[in-house]
């Protein structure tokens, strides 16, 4: 794992977060618990959310996205079932905070988000923490990186109407992993895939609230989102 910084002023709060919010609810694969123990989330949101940064809840980043609430971060990470050798795709970078704690725990992590600023600024905030295993880019990860495929692990941290077709393919057929949301703007479920030759077997799991995988294999842009996104590339 990577140099972090483990000793700073929210170590505590740190320690708390995990204890209370992770392992009273039942996390408990210890290389995640370490992850989260270990990985400084305040770092991820602006100076004026730092004090907010270990509470029970997702926060906002900009572009009308968010951090995600500890619990579901350990939730997901859990499910991967990481060794630490493992390929990882992850569509929703965001604030690159679940992208950190997936550096900790696997091999290779490729990780895509659509909007470029979030992209940028998550990619300095890992390298400036010491994550050297990471590529991040920019695009529609609906269509996930077919150049880097196959992966032991997807996870998608936007909630996708279905599974998106060409993330089922890039998985590892001998037991590669995805997780992700899948329902609708109200309600939606965390899926575990897992791939045995061209088998997918299913199982859902918790119900979950996660905003939109907007793309080709997720839900359209809404007029709004398409105005960020002229917005975003001026
Ligand atoms: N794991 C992130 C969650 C960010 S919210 C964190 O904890 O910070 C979900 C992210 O998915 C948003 O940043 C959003 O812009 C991104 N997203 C939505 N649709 C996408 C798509 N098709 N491809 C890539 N990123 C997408």
């Amino acid at each position: 794992m990577p140099v972090v910084a483990t000793k700073d002023q929210y170590q505590n709060a740190r320690e708390h977060m995990v204890m209370k919010q992770l392992q009273e609810r039942g996390i408990s694969d210890p290389r995640v618990l370490d992850a989260m123990r270990r990985v400084p989330r305040h770092e991820f949101v602006t100076s004026d959310l730092h004090h907010l940064a270990y509470r029970d809840c997702p926060l906002p980043i900009g572009e009308k996205q968010t951090i995600s609430q500890p619990y579901i971060v350990a939730l997901m990470s859990q499910m991967l079932r990481l060794s630490g050798h493992e390929r990882v795709l992850e569509i929703g970078t965001g604030s690159g905070y679940q992208t950190a704690i997936l550096c900790a725990l696997a091999g290779q992590v490729y990780s895509l988000e659509r909007h470029a600023r979030l992209a940028d600024h998550a990619a300095d905030v890992l390298a400036r923490l010491g994550f050297d295993n990471v590529e991040i880019y920019v695009g529609d990860g609906s269509q996930g990186l077919p150049d880097m495929s196959p992966f032991d692990a997807i996870i998608v941290t936007a909630a996708a109407p279905a599974l998106p077709g060409p993330l089922r393919t890039q998985l590892n057929t001998e037991g590669g992993r995805m997780v992700l949301p899948v329902g609708d703007d109200k309600e939606q479920y965390l899926e575990i895939v897992t791939r045995f030759g061209n088998r997918w077997q299913i199982e859902r799991t918790t119900s979950v609230r996660f905003v939109p995988l907007i793309g080709r294999y997720g839900f359209r842009a809404t007029r709004s989102e398409k105005d960020d996104d002229d917005q975003a590339t001026v």
